[in-house]
């Protein structure tokens, strides 16, 4: 088989390739290829769905606040050049018992890094966002500087701006295997093969297919997005209603207000087991899956018909700490593992990878090497899974 030679192939243009693809089609002289299996934007990867969450007061603690803030100024970036709306800053409301762990651990965030946020008491989240039906021991945190992102805008929007920076992109192109050699990576795909320099690795849920090294890491876990239609759908409109985190029980629901005018998105999962190939995931929610939904969205939101009346189902790669795999060994640059959570901060992820393909400083945090996940791995055992 002939080999077209290039400087770097990214596999994948989900949420990673297409924001790596971006970064690297600014390098000057260098020759970029991405390779993806479906069309240009699918439904298929775990960036799709509408809308993604973003916000500044991570739950997850401050490991991740640098990554949001220079993302944040990426999605600027990537809105001005592209002449498209991605990041709606809205806000992002966060609901739960005064005292719940993950809220704590949110208002520590935003005092110590000095994030703009309102913290509202109980009788202020009542008169300020009546559409949360709340219990009397919950308040918020206002993160303002969070909002909902468009997850298909954004990757259009990279993978055309990499386009017309003289990235060459192939779709509905599989890549069958890569095989690294003492020249170059080889990269298989069903249309042909390429010799590159260096390969990047943004194929998400199905990084263990080209990656076996990654198969006692990653776990697929499955995520479903319902919505809801409300009896006022004025009411929840980006204007009047933030994207939020909800806590209530042993419930956890996100969602995010209405783009399309009737509906608002408002999601909580099933136990659904963790899987290990994209094959076995279920593509649906059961009828008995979106009644119990639909019950529990109407306990906690004003006036909403507790029939979804959209949804999907999706999967994401997750490790056990759920900390992103970013790693170069040799010739081969893999990000994956985003677990969940990861779609706010792919434009730093993007930035990474083409410093990581052209040896260039970066300020990628060690634990998210390969090597480092294979350690911890060794001590936390199995994997745990969890929301976003
Ligand atoms: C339902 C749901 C809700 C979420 N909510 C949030 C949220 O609110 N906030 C947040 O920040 N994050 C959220 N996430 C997480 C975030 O969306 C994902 O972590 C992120 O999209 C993963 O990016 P990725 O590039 O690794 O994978 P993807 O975006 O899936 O991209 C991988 C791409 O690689 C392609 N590919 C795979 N194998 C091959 C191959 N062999 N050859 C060619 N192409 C290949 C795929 O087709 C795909 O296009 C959510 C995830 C899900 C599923």
């Amino acid at each position: 088989m002939d080999l077209q030679k290039t400087d770097v192939v990214v596999i994948g243009a989900g949420a990673v390739g297409s924001m790596a693809l971006w970064q690297l089609s600014k390098r000057e002289g260098l020759d970029v290829v991405g390779i993806e299996q479906y069309g240009r934007v699918h439904s298929h990867g775990s960036y799709a769905g509408e809308t993604r969450v973003f916000r500044t007061a991570v739950h997850e603690g401050g490991t991740y606040v640098k990554m949001i803030q220079r993302s944040r100024e990426l999605w600027r970036q990537l809105e001005a050049e592209s002449g498209r709306d991605i990041y709606s800053e809205v806000g992002c409301l966060s609901i739960a018992p005064e005292g719940f762990p993950d809220l704590e651990v949110a208002m520590a965030n935003v005092r110590e890094f000095d994030i703009p946020h309102r913290v509202l008491s109980n009788e202020e989240l009542r008169a300020e966002y009546p559409q949360h039906i709340v219990n009397d021991d919950d308040i918020a945190l206002l993160d303002e500087h969070g909002g909902g992102l468009r997850p298909e805008v954004a990757v259009m929007s990279a993978l055309d701006l990499a386009e017309q920076h003289g990235a060459r992109l192939f779709f509905n192109t599989p890549v069958i295997d890569i095989e690294e050699r003492a020249d170059g990576v080889v990269v298989r795909t069903t249309q042909g093969a390429w010799l590159a320099g260096t390969v990047v690795i943004a194929s998400g849920s199905w990084s263990t297919r080209l990656r076996p090294q990654l198969n006692e890491l990653l776990r697929l876990q499955v995520l479903g997005l319902t919505w809801f239609m409300p009896k006022d759908p004025e009411a929840f409109v980006p204007a009047k209603f933030p994207v939020f985190l909800r806590d209530a029980g042993a419930v956890h629901f996100f969602g995010a207000p209405s783009f399309d005018g009737y509906a608002f998105k408002a999601c909580t999962n099933p136990e659904w087991p963790v899987f290990r190939d994209v094959s076995e995931v279920p593509t649906h929610h059961t009828r008995e899956e979106l009644i119990r939904i639909g019950q529990r969205g109407a306990e906690l939101f004003a006036g909403v018909n507790p029939e979804p009346v959209r949804e999907s189902v999706h999967h994401c790669a997750y490790t056990p700490d759920r900390l992103p795999v970013v790693d170069r060994t040799d010739r081969v640059v893999t990000i994956t593992g985003l677990s969940g959570h990861g779609f706010k901060f792919s434009p730093q992820l993007g930035e990474w990878a083409a410093q990581l393909v052209q040896g260039e400083e970066h300020t990628v945090d060690p634990r998210f090497a390969l090597s480092e996940h294979m350690r911890r791995l060794a001590e936390l055992g199995p994997y745990t899974g969890g929301g976003h």
